[in-house]
């Protein structure tokens, strides 16, 4: 545990970013693990050595977070989330935000080993910082989970780890393969209504924004590509209207009164390098130009300084200080 920090000055947009001695430059910490017995456990000391830091503590926090099951791409998508920060926010230097052609990928390990994944979250280790448009000084951090939805993990672990990602973050990302199908939208209930009872009845919407990304959409010619296609299919998918079931329509009251803004991207197939190839370790050379032009609208989409969504609990603005709080509360909640 003999992490080194490395403070440096808070000019703006600059980036602090926590060392440890064996690794080289910033990484993903877990900051929740997997305990014995499916229990969770916090690890305190590197949450508060990232949240506490003199230049981010009392800054509001915007809490960006994709959930999701396991090997569909979250922590690959994460690391342009990075490459956007690190340009916009850090000290990123000139050209384009998404990177040269030949740069192999960097960041949350996405590459699919063969070692099994534990469940969890992890949290960037660098905080960002910039100043919103109205003038507000802010930190972003950003959240990787890791919630296996297969038969090893039972189904409390993974409403544990999206329940808290629920909580905790102002944009949650919900990663789903090919289509929203009705039983993510059971998930979600699940998930959500986890979430929601944990949380103490303040008449305020429990939460902020969820956005849908729908990854390798097949059906461009049914729906566009982008944010335009997904609005068209998350009406389809969240209509109540139509002669559904009773059961059917309050579970899209339920989802729909969870979250203040609800909205869907439709990302197209990445191409089969990505997918399939061994040897393939991000390089935008090898990923269909669609994929990139999609990611060209949808990182800014999320991440620009007009994008950026403080967090809010029970409609108060959270600071890093309190967010370490809240974990710490909300952890106590899903102990037992
Ligand atoms: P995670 O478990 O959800 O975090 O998934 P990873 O980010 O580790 O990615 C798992 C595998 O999916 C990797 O081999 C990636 O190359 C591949 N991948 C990444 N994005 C996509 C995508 O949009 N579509 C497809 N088909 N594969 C992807
Ligand atoms: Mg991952």
């Amino acid at each position: 545990d003999e992490h080194k920090h490395r403070e440096t000055n808070s000019l703006e947009g600059e980036v602090t970013e926590k060392e440890s001695p064996s690794r080289s430059g910033p990484y993903g910490v877990q900051i929740v693990n997997t305990g014995p017995d499916h229990t969770f456990v916090l690890d305190e000391d590197a949450l508060a050595d990232l949240l506490l830091r003199d230049d981010v503590k009392d800054r509001a926090v915007v809490v960006i977070s994709v959930v999701g099951a396991f090997r569909k791409g979250k922590s690959f998508l994460l690391d342009f989330f990075l490459r956007y920060m690190q340009h916009k926010y850090g000290s990123g230097g000139g050209g384009d935000w998404l990177g040269s052609e030949d740069a192999p990928l960097r960041g949350f390990s996405w590459r699919g080993g063969s070692e099994r994944d534990t469940t969890g979250i992890l949290m960037w280790s660098e905080v960002f910082k910039t100043t919103l448009e109205n003038g507000e000084k802010v930190a972003i951090v950003l959240l990787d989970t890791q919630g296996a939805f297969d038969s090893e993990s039972t189904v409390r672990d993974n409403a544990t780890v999206f329940a808290l990602s629920t909580m905790l973050s102002s944009t949650q990302i919900y990663n789903l393969s090919q289509n929203i199908q009705e039983d993510d939208l059971q998930h979600l209930q699940l998930f959500t209504e986890y979430g929601r009872l944990a949380l103490e009845a303040s008449g305020t919407t429990p939460f902020q924004r969820l956005q849908f990304l729908v990854r390798d959409w097949s059906f461009p010619y049914e729906a566009p590509y982008g944010a335009e296609g997904g609005r068209e299919i998350l009406q389809r998918r969240l209509k109540t209207s139509d002669n559904k079931h009773p059961e059917l329509q309050s579970l899209r009251q339920h989802i729909t009164s969870c979250f203040s803004e609800i909205a869907c991207f439709l990302m197209p197939h990445p191409g089969l390098r990505v997918a399939t190839s061994p040897a393939f370790d991000g390089r935008l050379q090898d990923i269909e130009p669609e994929f990139k032009r999609s990611l060209q609208q949808l990182v800014p989409m999320l991440l620009s300084p007009q994008a950026l969504v403080p967090k809010l609990i029970n409609g108060q603005k959270v600071t890093c200080r309190d967010l370490l709080q809240y974990f710490k509360s909300y952890m106590n909640i899903y102990k037992g």
